[in-house]
């Protein structure tokens, strides 16, 4: 039977295949487990002998944590970390890794796609045409896109990714960002009430946090002097959508892009499903083939990199540096 250095054991993962997994962890001679595990007991059965694990979203405790002994990393798929309790995993000296942004380019395509389609009409006139209407004028008003202003509420890396597809358009962008201090050459910062005000089209990317949930509600709608089509592609809770449906019905925005919603999937009784000025998808934002496999990709290799002696690409538990149970290099 072939020995390995390392064993790896993936608690959970709805990706399908675990081809890139393998492909990464083979480069380092470990084993590579898939557990489909979630019960605390089975976890710790399953991981007990693990020197790394990629994780989805089962819950790995302090009391599972405190039952992996050998255990050097925890890599999740994606941004969030909330599967993992931060602070045990810190005490053990696990470093926890992510890979916050394999699908940027992903969403800010999927932003640009719903905006332009919204405000080029291109659902409702391709409704018109399938249904026999064969007149453009049913798209009345259509304006230009150039020379329009996009206003983003967050200027991270979507919103950046999102910024620079739409300047090729000659779109000017502004942006509402409290925690960055200066402008750019092509993204100027304002604050929030001037991008309500001065805007053609709010997009929002911003996390979704105590102090950004239901940012924009009933009162900020009333300060969009332009009416603006309104895209959300971050997380839905962030628009009150009691007042987005209230502003679209009475004309405050004139249209609006949402990949995500405060209740996923939507009730059937939510009006927008009828609003014909309004563009949904099944929080779809991230995907692409190509997204997906980097994610698998980078989350392994965030194990492969801990148990060469590596400090992985994206470390969430920076105070678990000087205290690892891996012995790091930091050249
Ligand atoms: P990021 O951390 O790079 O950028 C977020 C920006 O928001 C930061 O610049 C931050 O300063 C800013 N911000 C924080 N609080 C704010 C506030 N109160 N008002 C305005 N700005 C604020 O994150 P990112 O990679 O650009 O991702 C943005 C969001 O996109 C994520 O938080 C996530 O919710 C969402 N997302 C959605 C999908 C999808 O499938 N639809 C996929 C990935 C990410």
């Amino acid at each position: 039977m072939e020995r390995h250095q390392y064993r790896v054991v993936i608690t959970d993962c709805d990706q399908g295949s675990i081809e890139e997994e393998k492909e990464e962890l083979g480069r380092i001679g470990a084993e590579l487990i898939l557990a489909q595990v979630r019960e605390e007991e089975d976890l710790i059965r399953a991981c007990k002998e693990a020197d790394g694990l990629i994780n989805q979203y089962a819950l790995l405790t302090r009391s599972v944590l405190e039952n992996l002994p050998k255990c050097k990393v925890v890599s999740r798929y994606g941004v969030g970390v909330d599967s993992i309790d931060l602070k045990a995993a810190t005490d053990l000296g696990i470093i926890v890794a992510n890979v916050p942004d394999y699908c940027m380019d992903e969403v800010a395509s999927q932003t640009i796609s719903m905006m332009l389609a919204l405000m080029r009409k291109v659902a409702f006139l391709d409704q018109k045409v399938k249904s026999g209407q064969w007149d453009f004028r049913q798209g009345r008003p259509i304006h230009r896109l150039k020379g329009k202003t996009m206003g983003l509420v967050g200027s991270g890396r979507i919103g950046l990714a999102v910024a620079k597809r739409i300047s090729a358009f000659g779109v000017r962008v502004i942006a509402f960002d409290p925690y960055i201090e200066k402008s750019r050459e092509d993204i100027e910062l304002k604050d929030l009430d001037a991008v309500l005000k001065e805007s053609d089209f709010i997009s929002i990317h911003c996390p979704l946090n105590d102090s950004t949930r239901h940012l924009i509600g009933e009162q900020e709608f009333g300060k969009m002097e332009k009416k603006p089509i309104v895209i959300n592609t971050s997380r839905g809770p962030i628009i009150d959508e009691k007042a987005l449906i209230e502003a679209l019905k009475e004309g405050l925005v004139s249209g609006a892009g949402l990949d995500v919603l405060e209740t996923e999937p939507p009730d059937s009784r939510n009006p927008m499903l009828k609003m014909e000025n309004v563009i949904l998808s099944p929080h779809v934002g991230f995907y692409s083939e190509e997204s997906i496999s980097e994610l698998k990709r980078r989350t392994a290799k965030n194990v492969s990199d801990v148990l060469r002696g590596k400090w992985p690409g994206s470390v969430v538990n920076q105070e678990v540096m000087g205290k690892t149970r891996a012995t790091i290099s930091m050249d």
